[in-house]
């Protein structure tokens, strides 16, 4: 029963760049696979497909058996964080959150409480209604992770979420996403280009090779953690 599979999977852009090539890797459920690997090698692209954003040129990309593309319509399960924390900028900190809560419908008491204790877990709930420009790079990218833990995702995916941000920073928000993947047992993809990140996180890493598209090794990392 795996979370996601990239079977055999090649993607070749229109322009000819060879992204992917026979990119074969099963993720199990729970686990915090990091794709590492040097600039234009293809993370992005792996982990986009996952989320529906594109699709291979051959070979299958599921996800708990199934195309991306119909979880993406019909549930919850897959949420995605960018690099950039993509926020609205004419939205409260509160409503940022509240947004895939609405989008989905239910109650609205009930959301609304959802929203809140997913902001005090990072630790942003006295910012309820600060607006994304009052706010540093840090916990903009806070705002954004708690918009994706509110609906309470199998699957998180993150594409350099910390690239952005300063060493204090980023080893805070590691820290705090570590505790957040113990707590709510997802499963998640997450894209880096620095050996330190991927060591810290992982369960596991997928090395991917300057030698675009190609899966070089896959590192068991299993750190004891406290
Ligand atoms: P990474 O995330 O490892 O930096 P990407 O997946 O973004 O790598 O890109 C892999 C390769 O595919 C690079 O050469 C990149 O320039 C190219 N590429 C990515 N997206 C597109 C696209 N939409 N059209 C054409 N080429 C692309
Ligand atoms: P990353 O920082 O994750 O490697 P990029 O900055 O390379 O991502 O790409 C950002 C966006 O631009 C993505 O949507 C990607 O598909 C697209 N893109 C990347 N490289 C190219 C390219 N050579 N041609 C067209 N689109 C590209």
């Amino acid at each position: 029963n795996h979370a996601v599979y990239f079977r055999n999977v090649s993607k070749i852009y229109n322009t000819g760049t060879v992204a992917l090539n026979h990119f074969d890797f099963p993720v199990e459920e729970g686990e915090f696979i990091s794709f590492l690997g040097p600039s234009g090698c293809g993370k992005s692209t792996a982990l986009r497909m996952v989320a529906g954003l594109g699709t291979p040129t051959s070979g299958e990309v599921t996800v708990y058996g199934e195309p991306p593309e119909e979880l993406i319509k019909n549930t919850n399960d897959i949420a995605f964080v960018f690099q950039d924390a993509n926020l609205l900028p004419w939205r409260s900190v509160l409503d940022n959150v509240l947004l895939p809560l609405e989008l989905r419908g239910g109650n609205k008491k009930e959301n609304k409480q959802a929203a809140i204790s997913v902001l005090e877990m990072v630790g942003l709930k006295d910012h309820l209604t600060s607006y994304p420009r009052q706010l540093s790079g840090g916990m903009k990218m806070r705002v954004s992770i708690a918009r994706a833990l509110a609906a309470r995702p199998k699957l998180l995916l993150m594409d350099e979420p910390f690239a952005a941000l300063d060493e204090i920073t980023r080893q805070t928000l590691q820290m705090e996403l570590l505790d957040i993947w113990k707590k709510e047992k997802m499963t998640v993809l997450f894209v880096t280009h620095n050996v330190y990140e991927a060591v810290f996180l992982s369960s596991k890493i997928a090395v991917m090779s300057a030698r675009p598209g190609r899966l070089s090794s896959v590192i068991d990392v299993n750190l004891p953690y406290p």
